[in-house]
């Protein structure tokens, strides 16, 4: 999955999030140096089959929305627009695959979005494995956090005003507006998306050789100076923003407290100021008024949640060296350094599983699990260490009992079918799978995961749709297509299924096609 890449991952982007620079690495923040290079570890699906070979995402992998003309963009074409943005994050290692820091964020998301009723669109909310400070919303309700800017947030009140901001951009139209407004542009608003996506990513020259020839950076700084949000827009979002934040129930004053954080952060950085400063600029206005919000409101304590701590501890325990990250937890454990001891406890663990040091994971697990409530996080990581201690039989037992428990954490629905595949017995784990599938049509990583399991019941239609699906959802849509064209010639399905990659085919055929053409119609 992500983590499987060896490329840095890039830094991030957005519609309301541009930078041009290459990112600022920030002390408390270098989660994904480890969370691309690494080899690891606990909490993801092992490689399979292989990664697909991304083509360059070219500024014309735009979809077609129709009328350009069009005065407004409806929901569905923000929804089709943020679709097309995410899946080129996707091709680029700029989603995070890790559904425990997911999940979490949408948990967070969806109570600062429950307890306001202005919210009608849909929000779904992930993490970018990248150390520099940022936070942004897409067209649609996509919102991506980076992992260093989790890492910058001492509580979770602090994380969730982050978040209660970029909901604002959305429910407040200021990414519509924002592409509305630059229309008569020489570029083609969407267009102009795309290639800020592009221009965001980092300079740095391992992720240069995708965005290669793409644009200039004259152009992507044209297009830098139109995306940005205006004043007014900052304004409304902390504004807006802090109301979510106090009806949801967190420390209204976290909002100023944060925004004290990052300037903080910036004096450790040298001139380079972090992502989200410069594409959300705090001034000392914005703090003061956040204060004086604040003020006027009675104190409240908000207790943060265990998951709040574990995802921090996961996220600490990718950065650098696995001997590193266990001797951190070892030392945050022994001084005392920690917020929340049993997530320092967890952190060590997933540290010792990623050292390989099985022996010693095995015997702090057990320590943790004496300490901690039912969890479906440590569910999953006992699970990962009987299965990485060479017991199958009983890591498959323990996520299936789990899964019993939890049935929607996505950590235990990858984790089971998986260590079903080490096992051999694909036949259980296609079934499993297939049946996951129907639950949640739209997840990627459960196609990758039934084409293992068909592989290894040489079923070559089902291996290569699947598959196709999951380059599908990467973004890869000519890959796809080359895998519904195996699938196609396999033969070995039934007429429906033959019949269902028929269609598929044709349809992500006409998809290209529209791509190839959106292209063409905008050079020209
Ligand atoms: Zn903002």
């Amino acid at each position: 999955m992500p983590r499987r890449s060896p490329r840095r991952a890039i830094a991030l982007v957005v519609a309301s999030a541009l930078a041009l620079a290459p990112v600022a690495p920030v002390p408390l923040a270098q989660a994904a140096d480890a969370a691309s290079s690494r080899t690891p570890v606990y909490g993801v699906t092992p490689p399979a089959p292989p990664a697909p070979v991304l083509p360059p995402v070219a500024p014309n992998a735009l979809p077609d929305l129709g009328d350009a003309s069009q005065a407004l963009l409806s929901p569905a074409q923000e929804r089709k627009l943020g679709e097309a943005a995410v899946q080129q994050l996707r091709a680029a290692g700029g989603w995070m695959n890790d559904p425990e820091v997911n999940d979490y964020l949408n948990e967070l998301g969806h109570r600062l979005i429950a307890a306001s009723k202005d919210v009608k669109s849909d929000f779904e909310f992930f993490a970018v494995p990248d150390p520099g400070i940022n936070a942004f919303a897409l067209p649609g309700g996509y919102v991506g956090v980076n992992t260093g800017l989790i890492l910058l947030a001492q509580n979770e009140s602090e994380l969730a005003a982050v978040l209660a901001h970029e909901i604002t951009h959305v429910t407040q139209h200021h990414v519509a507006r924002m592409i509305e407004g630059q229309k008569d542009s020489m570029l083609m608003t969407l267009a102009g998306l795309a290639l800020a996506l592009l221009a965001a990513r980092s300079s740095s020259a391992a992720s240069g050789d995708i965005v290669q020839g793409a644009l200039m950076a004259s152009q992507a700084a044209a297009i830098q100076s139109q995306l940005n949000f205006t004043r007014d827009n900052e304004y409304e979002a902390d504004r807006i923003g802090f109301q979510r934040l106090d009806a949801a129930g967190f420390d209204v004053t976290a909002m100023a407290t944060f925004m004290e954080r990052l300037q903080r952060a910036v004096r450790f950085t040298e001139g380079n100021a972090p992502n989200y400063l410069r594409t959300h600029p705090v001034t000392y206005d914005r703090i003061a008024e956040a204060q004086a919000r604040a003020q006027n409101h009675p104190y409240r304590q908000h207790a943060d949640s265990l998951d709040f701590h574990m995802v921090r501890a996961l996220l600490r325990s990718y950065v650098g060296d696995a001997r590193d990250a266990v001797a951190y937890f070892d030392d945050a454990l022994a001084e005392h350094k920690y917020n929340n001891e049993i997530a320092a406890h967890y952190g060590l663990v997933a540290s010792l599983l990623r050292a390989k040091d099985m022996a010693r994971a095995r015997k702090e697990l057990a320590k943790l699990e004496q300490m901690a409530p039912p969890h479906p996080m440590v569910e999953a990581i006992a699970g990962h260490v009987l299965l990485d201690s060479g017991d199958l039989p009983g890591a498959i037992k323990r996520f299936e009992t789990a899964l019993a428990r939890y049935p929607a954490k996505m950590q235990l629905v990858y984790d089971y079918p998986d260590a079903l595949i080490q096992a051999n017995r694909f036949a259980d784990a296609a079934a499993f799978t297939e049946r996951q599938i129907d639950r949640f049509p739209h997840d990627g990583p459960l196609h990758q995961i039934a084409a293992r399991a068909y592989a290894g019941l040489n079923k070559q239609l089902m291996q290569h749709r699947h598959l196709g699906e999951y380059y599908a959802w990467q973004g890869d849509l000519k890959g796809a297509v080359t895998q519904f064209e195996l699938a196609a010639k396999a033969n070995d399905g039934d007429f429906y299924q033959a019949s269902v990659v028929d269609t598929r085919l044709r349809a992500l055929r006409r998809e290209v096609a529209e791509q190839q053409k959106t292209g063409f119609a905008k050079q020209g």
